[in-house]
């Protein structure tokens, strides 16, 4: 037996190995099996290129508890080592590895987001293990070895009797990890990290019945068998080619990714490029809805097939972390913080890339099926909204697909909109002028005076809405967009002529005199000359200053300091109506008092601001009127 002891500079590195990241001991067999599966696949190469002359077989790697020994075992079947390699990769290579690591990251803070924790390797068993013995026996004609290690710098190192190929590591759990004992918490290691591994890997076996034969007696009893517990599926569909995979494939693997899922996503995106970067990967739109934030960190980041995180800020644009699915790179740095990744020319060249990909496939979608992508427009534009916000490479695209819809289900695309509102939506300055709705109950009235004038309305309701309409207008000159209801509707849209107004100007002056005697100082009052019929009393709120305030509510971080702005609201009334004459001549002031009272509930109820005490009051003055 040969003893000897591994070269460090630090005394004893395990007891360092075991403090590092407390809370990701777990990581240890992520790394072990990892090592299985690149042994096997080294194994599969040799023998490809004619370099190891063995047969393949059907590989598979072995992950088991022994709950009285206190030990689990992974065992692969893959090329090996001889004594040599053993006290060449594990004493050294491993060794120097691991101590690298700690060097590097042992002084960074707990939360640096170094992701995964790649890098530790073979020595990530000490976190869990007091004693690590590996017995292997080469894929070359040479005896097996068998090297132990109990945590302190001493090795052992003897020959072994093991005749098949591949390799045993055995791990001596530790008395503060015995959690790692119980089957549950090693099937559910197993499941987040090794899920999609390339190499089936087997924890315990299954009962499974077998058929009935055909000519089975009446008396016949099932026959079952123990198989092989496979808890990995070797070939996800991200790594095979979008041509082999149907759309029921994808759906698969989507069922597959989240099994508690029960809802379809509503289409994919396979991300495949090999140059200047490798990256594969699903991603999928699930029905968003409005809601931004309960859909965060649900894809997951895959390197080769192990999973390492399902944080992929930086990564991914932040606008697609709403998305889900699967991407896998080995060209995305693991021991960097988030903020070296952003650094990172090579992610940054994937974020621009999945950016590029989506805005391809949406516009394809767009082309090939317009209906349909029409029918899911309201589960997807919150992240296509956020997306043309944040992202200046995915605007430029978004014209080809991005909708508007009207309130009654019509989509345009901007330049069909601007198409539409050539023939009769412009404003006085001759802009295109864009009306529209952010809900269509309480803006109901409104709507409908737009519509009876022939004009289009569109429905916007997504909370980043205004920000959204400020971008495009300062990118299109030659529109405006309003709100239904931040003026009378002909205002903002130029008309042919004038109405007259039946009152003189010193008759309006004294109407403006009554009026604001009787109304609150958050309102102005702008009279107006309009067709007698139109509504006599209503109520907007002009857009630049709903705008901006809604801007400043929704992120844009207290915009010009306006967030706690009251809101203001203008009070017009038509001169032309009956009710207005009414008022001018009425000599009871009580009377007088009354009917502009009634009438300015009247227009805030139609624009949903009659709320509590004023509602009570108003519905009771009502009633007095019609008793
Ligand atoms: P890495 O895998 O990143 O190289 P490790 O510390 O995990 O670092 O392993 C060091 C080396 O030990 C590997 O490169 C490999 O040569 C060898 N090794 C580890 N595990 C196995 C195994 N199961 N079969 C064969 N060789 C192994």
């Amino acid at each position: 037996m040969a003893t000897g002891k591994i070269n460090v500079s630090v005394e004893n590195i395990f007891p360092l190995i075991k403090k590092f990241l407390y809370s990701d001991h777990e990581i240890f067999l992520r790394e072990l099996v990892s090592n299985g599966t690149d042994a096997t696949l080294k194994l599969k190469h040799l023998i490809s290129i004619g370099e190891a002359k063995v047969e393949y077989g059907n590989p598979i790697i072995e992950v088991k508890v022994d709950k009285e020994g206190k030990k689990i075992h992974i065992i692969d079947q893959g090329l090996g080592m001889t004594a040599d390699e053993v006290e060449k990769y594990i004493n050294q290579v491993a060794f120097s590895g691991a101590e690298e690591f700690l060097d590097k990251y042992k002084d960074s803070a707990k939360d640096s987001g170094i992701i995964g924790h790649f890098g530790l390797g073979f020595y990530s068993a000490f976190m869990v293990a007091e004693k690590v013995e590996i017995i292997t026996k080469s894929y070359k004609d040479e005896p097996a070895a068998h090297w132990t290690c109990d945590g302190s710098p001493e090795f052992t190192l003897e020959p072994a009797d093991k005749t098949s190929r591949g390799t045993e590591i055995i791990l001596h759990i530790a008395e503060d990890s015995l959690e790692f004992l119980d089957d549950s918490k090693i099937s559910g290691l197993l499941n987040k990290y090794n899920k999609f591994m390339p190499i089936p890997i087997k924890f315990g076996t299954r009962t499974e019945t077998l058929p009935k034969p055909e000519d089975a007696p009446e008396d016949y009893v099932n026959e079952t068998v123990e198989i092989d517990n496979i808890i990995n599926n070797p070939n996800p569909a991200w790594t095979k080619q979008p041509s082999e995979l149907s759309d029921e494939d994808y759906k698969n693997f989507y069922r597959e990714l989240y099994p508690m899922q029960f809802e379809d996503p509503l289409f994919h995106i396979h991300l495949n490029v090999d140059y200047p970067f490798n990256l594969t990967g699903i991603l999928y739109f699930p029905k968003l809805g409005s809601d931004m934030q309960i859909q965060k960190d649900k894809i997951q980041l895959y390197q080769n097939q192990v999973y390492v995180t399902d944080n992929v800020e930086g990564i991914v644009p932040e606008f697609l972390t709403m998305l889900k699915g699967v991407i896998d790179s080995p060209d995305i740095p693991l021991n960097v913080s988030r903020s070296g990744l952003q650094a990172d020319g090579a992610v940054k060249k994937i974020s621009n890339y999945i950016t590029r990909k989506v805005a391809d496939k949406l516009k394809a979608l767009f082309n090939e099926n317009r209906a349909d992508f029409e029918a899911k427009w309201n589960d997807i534009k919150i992240v296509l909204e956020y997306g043309m916000l944040s992202e200046e490479k995915f605007y430029e695209k978004a014209g080809a697909f991005v909708l508007y819809p009207t309130v009654d289900d019509t989509y345009f695309t901007l330049e069909e909109l601007k198409e539409k509102l050539k023939e009769n939506q412009t404003d006085k300055d001759g802009k295109l002028v864009v009306l529209y709705a952010g809900n269509k109950d309480a803006q109901h009235s409104y709507i409908e005076a737009a519509k009876d004038k022939g004009y289009e309305v569109l429905l916007l309701d997504s909370p980043i809405i205004s920000h959204l309409i400020q971008k495009i207008e300062n990118d299109n000159k030659d529109v405006t967009f309003v709100r239904v209801d931040s003026d009378h509707i002909d205002n903002l849209i130029k008309k042919e002529e004038n109405t007259i107004s039946k009152l003189s100007e010193d008759e309006k002056a004294t109407l403006k005199t009554s009026l604001e005697a009787y109304i609150p100082k958050a309102y102005s009052v702008q009279l107006e000359a309009m067709d007698s019929q139109a509504a006599p009393f209503i109520i907007t709120q002009p857009e630049f200053m709903r705008r901006m305030k809604e801007m400043s509510q929704t992120g844009g971080g207290g915009m010009f300091g306006m967030g706690n702005m009251p809101e203001m609201y203008n009070l017009v009334v038509n001169t032309n109506s009956d009710l207005a004459s009414s008022i001018l001549n009425t000599e009871d002031k009580t009377h007088q008092e009354h009917l502009v009272k009634q009438a300015l509930d009247l227009a805030k109820l139609s624009q949903n601001l009659l709320k509590g005490e004023a509602l009570t009051a108003f519905v009771k003055r009502s009633f007095e009127m019609i008793k």
